[in-house]
């Protein structure tokens, strides 16, 4: 079983986490910028935490034989923040750059217009380049943030085939499905989504535009969410194939529209195989 996570925030998780996720069968994973879980004071902190994005955090991963990608934005919180908007001019120079597979995560938190003005500039940036689009939609009245995250969307004239509408549910899938977007679910261990949910969502509505992550962070959460929902689907008799679908090629071809996106070669998996006892210890 090969499994793609498209959501996950390694830099808040451990080597053991790395190892777990490849033994699990995790071979590449997105990950998609954020805030730190306390406000940064300065756009200049973004820069940083970009370039640990497309550097030291890929490398870690690669040590483990993971092949790690990212998405690059200022988030929808701190796009409340005046401090922070200057990022906006920077955020351009990552876009183009290898393993950068999309602009996110933008979208919605408290749903005020600087949130709005923000997340159109970013839609935008990524309608611009032909590039994919990681829309987080909010905690607090989901269905209102996802519907004027769609509002968004189609007021951008991105094609909606390049959007992502990420932590659906229940209540917000169908019309995540309606607006031509794929549809991101975070399976958590106790909020958002958990795996038996999730199988019959995909049996109510297939599998199509579905894409499945652990959106593991610094609170509780489980970044084998996505190995567990390829237990559980097939526990509940989808096939190997259905597995494969969502859990690999979904956001292979999701995230492939960059023309960024990193995967490792069948050489450099079987190389990493062979040397698992070396592995971390390498520089
Ligand atoms: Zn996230």
């Amino acid at each position: 079983m090969r499994i793609f996570d498209p959501h996950i925030h390694m830099t808040s998780r451990t080597t053991d986490d790395y190892e777990a996720m490849y033994a699990a069968g995790v071979r590449a994973i997105v990950e998609p910028a954020f805030w730190l879980g306390q406000p940064r004071t300065d756009a200049a902190s973004f820069i940083d935490y970009f370039d640990s994005l497309i550097g030291w955090e890929r490398y870690r991963a690669s040590q483990f034989g993971i092949a790690h990608n990212c998405t690059i934005a200022l988030n929808p919180k701190e796009a409340n923040d005046s401090r922070c908007r200057p990022i906006l001019e920077h955020i351009p120079r990552y876009l183009s750059k290898t393993g950068v597979v999309a602009v996110g995560e933008i979208g919605y938190d408290s749903m005020t217009a600087d949130e709005t003005a923000v997340f159109e500039t970013q839609l935008e940036m990524a309608a611009e380049r032909g590039l994919p689009a990681l829309v987080h939609t909010p905690h607090r009245d989901k269905l209102g943030g996802t519907l004027a995250s769609i509002e968004v969307v189609k007021r951008v004239g991105i094609d909606p085939g390049l959007v992502l509408l990420d932590h659906l549910n229940e209540v917000t899938i169908e019309p995540a499905r309606d607006s031509g977007c794929w549809m991101g679910f975070s399976i958590y261990p106790d909020t958002k989504m958990d795996e038996d949910r999730m199988v019959a969502l995909m049996q109510r509505y297939g599998l199509e535009r579905m894409i499945v992550n652990s959106a593991a962070d610094w609170g509780r959460s489980d970044p084998l969410k996505t190995a567990k929902t390829a237990e559980a689907m097939l526990a509940a008799s989808l096939t190997e194939d259905d597995v494969d679908q969502v859990l690999w090629r979904n956001p292979v071809e999701f995230y492939g529209q960059s023309g960024q996106l990193q995967l490792l070669t069948a050489e450099q998996e079987s190389a990493f195989a062979g040397n698992t006892i070396h592995r971390g210890e390498k520089r």
